[in-house]
């Protein structure tokens, strides 16, 4: 589903750089934990696969990454909306309008649906994520647990069958933590989705995880070597 190619990533001449000769397979349907210290290129990671890299944050990547078969380099982020889904720590960055209805509706925005698909997006997504009594509610009056929800459905209801969450539990406490957790491992089993999800506290997120990918850092020495591990439930 996630294939790396010999890929690198440099954000600077003459620099080392942040991943090197990196290949990597991410198989459809299963919830992959990346884990490593900060600094070592776990968010330069998940950008390529989101196309982030190479289109908005500078840097050049050599080699391929595809997702679903589509190369990021001549699939920008905007063609790949209905096939990656994307959050980051802060979930309030994502946010463009102030209900959580109206907030779960607007990814689909550009995809052309008929509207009578879309409310019916809605309703599952919101049935999905615990958010039906919430519907109504501004954002901004949201709990972080509840608005990490949120982000998280935003990029659901265009039915992307890859999600990639950056440190999506770091400024939740533990059981706000667990619940976004709960619903990421539903995702993956109930409906197939690829779940790429990097966290610096592997003890949160370890029982979660089908897979585990260790990154070292790059720079200890060449290739960035990717370790799998397979947790023990
Ligand atoms: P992690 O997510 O594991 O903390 P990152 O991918 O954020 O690691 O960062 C890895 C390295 O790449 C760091 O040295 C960081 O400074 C550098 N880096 C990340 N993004 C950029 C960018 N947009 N421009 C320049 N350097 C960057
Ligand atoms: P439609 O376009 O009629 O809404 P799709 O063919 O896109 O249906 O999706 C098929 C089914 O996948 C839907 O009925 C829905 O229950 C389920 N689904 C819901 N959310 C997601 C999701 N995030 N990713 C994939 N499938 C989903």
């Amino acid at each position: 589903m996630i294939r790396f190619e010999n890929v690198s990533v440099r954000y600077e001449e003459d620099t080392e750089p942040t991943l090197r000769n990196l290949d990597l397979t991410v198989p459809e349907g299963e919830l992959v934990l990346l884990v490593g210290p900060s600094g070592v290129g776990k968010s330069t990671l998940l950008n390529a696969v989101s196309g982030l890299v190479p289109h908005f944050t500078g840097g050049t990547l050599t080699g391929r990454v595809t997702v679903d078969g589509r190369d990021t380099r001549t699939h920008p982020p905007r063609e790949l909306a209905d096939v990656v889904g994307t959050v980051g720590q802060d979930p309030s960055a994502h946010f463009v309008t102030d209900t959580v209805e109206d907030e779960l509706a607007y990814g689909m925005e550009s995809l052309g649906l008929a509207p009578g698909v879309m409310r019916r997006r809605v309703e599952e997504t919101l049935d999905l994520l615990g958010l039906a009594e919430l519907r109504d509610r501004p954002i901004a009056t949201l709990s972080g647990g509840q608005r990490q929800r949120v982000a998280i459905g935003s990029v659901l209801t265009p039915h992307p069958k890859v999600l990639v969450l950056d440190e999506p539990t770091s400024a939740l406490d533990p059981s706000a933590a667990e619940d976004v957790l709960a619903v990421l491992q539903r995702l993956v089993h109930d409906l197939g989705t690829t779940v790429l999800l990097a966290e610096h506290r592997l003890e949160r997120v370890v029982q979660y995880a089908d897979q585990v990918l260790l990154l070292p850092d790059a720079v200890m020495g060449p290739p960035s070597a990717v370790m799998s591990v397979s947790p023990i439930h």
